[in-house]
Parts: C-alpha cells; structure tokens; sequence
C-alpha cells in the first residue's frame, strides 16, 4: 500500500477518507458522547495541512434514512456537531459545506487555500454511497472525483465496506492509505501472524451472529476465548439454560452449539461466565441481581457478568501474551452493569503483551473508565473491520487502496 509519503500532496486538493462515526448522546442533545474517532483521525488530517494539502475530508454518521438527500439531510444526524469539534483539537478553522457533491460542497473546495481544512456533509446522506447498484456508486465517486486531485483512505472503520467514498473513488484519483489504515494494518497483521502465545480472546457485545464469523476464524488462531456481553445468552441456550428476557438469536443456538462443539475438537478453551447481573428491565435504575448462569429467573435480563465471572476472565488473561478483545462485557453504559466490561479493561492493562481493543463501544467503554490509553498496545477504531480481517475475508477499501 502507498503511503502518504508517496504521492503529491503539497497544493493538491486532497479528498480524505476518515471515519469520524461518533456516538452521540441518545437522549436527544445530540452532543459527542466520545470523540476517540476524531482524535484518531487528527494526526493525517494535520500532516496532510502541514504539507500545503487542501484537505477535504469526507465521512459519515450514524445511520441516515430517506430516499434521497434532501430526506435524508432533513431527518440527520448532519457532521456540523463533528466540523465543530474536529476545528475545537484542530486548533484551526473547518469549513463545513451542507452538501456533499452539490453548490455548498463545491464553492467551500474552491474556497480553500493550501493548508485549509473543510468538512463535507454527511456521505450517508447520499443514497449512492451504500448503493449495492455498482454504476449508482460509481456515478456518485465521480462527482467526488470532481473536487480533488488525489485520494486518501484513513477511514479504518470503514474499509470492509464496499462504498462509494470507500471503494470507487480511490480507484478514481492518485491514491494512498492514511497513516491511521497503515497502522491498523499492520496490527491486525500480528494478530494473525505467528502470535505470542497464549493467545486470549475476548468477545462480547449486543449480537452473536456479528460474530460467528470471527469465532470460526478464531477457533484456528487463539488458545482461549471468553465470551460475555449480549451474545453469551444465546451461548447459555445452546448448553440448555433458560436465559429469560436477555438478549436471544434464537436462529442461532444451533450455530452456538456448534461453536462449542469445534472449540471442544480443536483443544480450544471457551470460557463462559458463571454467574451474570441480571434486572427486571433494560434500564439505568433497574435494580441489580447476581445469578448463576444456569438460573436466570424467568422475567429477568442478563446486562453483565458477575463477580465470579470477572475474576475467572482476569485470571484468564493474566498470562496472556496476545489479546485481542472486541464487546462490551455488558450494557457499560449503565453505571450500575459496567464492572464486567471494567474488569476486562483493567486485567488487559495489567497483560505484559500485545493488547488490542477492537470496536466503537469497546474503545468508548475504555475511555470512559478513565483508564490510561496507553497501558493497551492498540485501541483500534474499527470494529466490523477488524472482525473481518480476523475472518480472513477481503476488504474493499484495502483492496482499492492496494491497486
Ligand atoms: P463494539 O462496538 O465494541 O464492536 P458491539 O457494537 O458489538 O460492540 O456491542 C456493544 C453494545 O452491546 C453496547 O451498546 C452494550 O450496551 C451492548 N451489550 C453488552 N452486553 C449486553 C447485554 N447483556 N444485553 C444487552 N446489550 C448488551
Ligand atoms: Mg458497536
């Protein structure tokens, strides 16, 4: 892959490629819950100002719906919170264009001076740019291709996604990988590669068929896995317990019962918890209980491990030489169900080995127990990417970057 060192940047309109996908504050304020996402994507967009770039940069948010623009930009969520913030770490100007290939997007490009650094609308807000209609996307990479004169791809969290900003307009302009895809990469490369062992893997998260496809890959690579979060219910139904109101795929226990069963075969340890904080809703104020894991009462949802739990996953990896965990623990982001996911946290800091936190609510999660970021060996920023590549499956956006 080309880097950024290897093409023409100084006085070129640049269009980068980030992944500034934020969460934000669900009860309405629409304010940035953790801005990990723009931090991460600072370093690029700055060498690339300090190189005389004029950096365009190109993202998206959330999940916009709508059947065309206009609808879509009326129902949000618009990046203007994010150019805010993005200008606030910058400590320079961002020119935020309402658009993303019409008047607004083109009068701010031709604005710019070298060294600028604009922001253009919401890519999502465009229906091209999920299109799976290959000449939709093309046509809107076009357009794109229209305001710059080279590409870069740092938008790690996006590079499994066969999109227009991500996968076609590359192919479009002189091209390179961002310093943020190079090193994620290269990450991923020793999580693969020949890894220090043991190798323990942490799982979690809301949906268990996101991730049997890493558990299968996995299987071949790692000595153990702990599972925890929303998922393990549909892992506890697969051993014959009742779970209750948790979290169930249902259509999945079989494809659970076999990953047990292969885990068994191939001398892997999957670890499950024991006991688990149940509550009688999903709720910050619901009152906690712990139970075995094999007596969730009817009525009840599993939102964390237990106490036992924690202390069987840190001793689990205490002796870790490779780590790569992906999923909350548990709903973190109720105070009162974020031990388990804490646990795990702090037990990585204290790993002497690689440490690598893969996913947008893991890293929040990590962030905001306040931990030292830097006692973890790579908090990745993209989850659905990383998973992908630990499938062993090819990204688009690699792909695109690498011709
Ligand atoms: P990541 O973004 O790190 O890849 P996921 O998106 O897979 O993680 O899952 C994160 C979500 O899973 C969090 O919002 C968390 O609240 C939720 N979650 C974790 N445990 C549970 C549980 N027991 N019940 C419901 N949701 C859960
Ligand atoms: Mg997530």
């Amino acid at each position: 892959m080309r880097s950024i060192d290897d093409i023409e940047v100084s006085g070129k309109r640049v269009l980068l490629r980030s992944d500034l996908n934020v969460p934000l504050d669900k009860s309405g304020s629409g304010a940035i819950t953790d801005d990990g996402r723009i931090r991460a994507s600072l370093p690029v967009i700055r060498k690339l100002a300090d190189c005389g770039a004029r950096v365009i940069v190109m993202a998206h948010l959330g999940r916009p719906k709508g059947e065309d623009f206009a609808e879509r930009a009326a129902g949000g969520p618009s990046l203007q919170v994010v150019a805010e913030r993005l200008a606030e770490l910058l400590g320079q100007p961002v020119a935020f264009a309402s658009d993303l290939v019409g008047p607004s997007a083109t009068s701010t490009v031709a604005g710019m001076a070298d060294g600028d650094v604009a922001l253009l609308e919401n890519v999502r807000f465009e229906p091209a740019e999920t299109s799976k209609d290959d000449s939709e996307r093309v046509r809107l990479a076009q357009d794109l291709a229209k305001l710059g004169d080279a590409y870069v791809g740092d938008g790690f969290g996006v590079v499994h996604r066969k999109q227009a900003s991500v996968y076609d307009l590359p192919q479009l302009l002189p091209h390179a990988a961002g310093d943020l895809v190079v090193a994620e990469v290269a990450v991923l490369q020793r999580l693969t590669v020949d890894p220090a062992r043991p190798y323990v893997v942490v799982l979690g998260g809301s949906k268990v068929s996101d991730k049997l496809g890493v558990i299968g890959n996995l299987l071949g690579l790692a000595d153990r896995v702990l599972i925890g979060g929303g998922m393990v219910f549909t892992f506890l139904a697969a051993l014959g317990h009742e779970v209750g109101t948790s979290l169930l795929e249902a259509d999945h226990i079989d494809s659970c019962k076999a990953v047990l069963a292969q885990a068994a075969e191939r001398g892997v340890e999957l670890v499950l918890p024991t006991d688990i904080v149940v509550a009688p809703r999903f709720a910050a104020d619901a009152p906690p209980t712990v139970v075995a894991a094999d007596a969730i009462p009817e009525g009840h949802m599993g939102l964390d491990i237990g106490p036992a739990s924690r202390e069987l996953f840190a001793s689990k990896l205490a002796d870790a030489k490779t780590v790569f965990w992906n999923g909350p623990m548990g709903v973190f982001e109720f105070p009162a169900f974020a031990a388990g996911t804490r646990a795990v946290a702090e037990a990585l800091t204290k790993v002497d080995g690689l440490t690598v936190v893969g996913g947008g609510d893991s890293a929040a999660a990590v962030r905001s127990f306040g931990l030292d970021e830097s006692s973890f060996g790579h908090i990745s920023t993209g989850g659905g990417a990383s998973l992908e590549y630990l499938e062993g499956k090819t990204l688009p956006g690699l792909t695109a970057l690498e011709a």
